[in-house]
């Protein structure tokens, strides 16, 4: 099995909306090009660990 590659939160400076970016072997879930909400730019930070614990349980649920 090939282990995931490493999560990372996006996040837009303009209206504050952010959302995790799980990568798996073959999908990225999650990603956006631009902000949903205003169409602003996102930045991109990496997940710690306790965040990335708790997307994989989400995803397992
Ligand atoms: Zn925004």
């Amino acid at each position: 099995m090939i282990p995931p590659r490493k999560p990372f939160r996006q996040a837009c400076n303009q209206c504050g909306w952010k959302s995790p970016i799980i990568q798996n072997s073959d999908c990225i879930i999650g990603y956006y090009e631009c902000c949903p909400k205003c169409g602003g730019k996102l930045e991109f930070k990496d997940l710690n660990k306790f965040e990335v614990a708790i997307q994989y349980l989400k995803q397992a649920l």
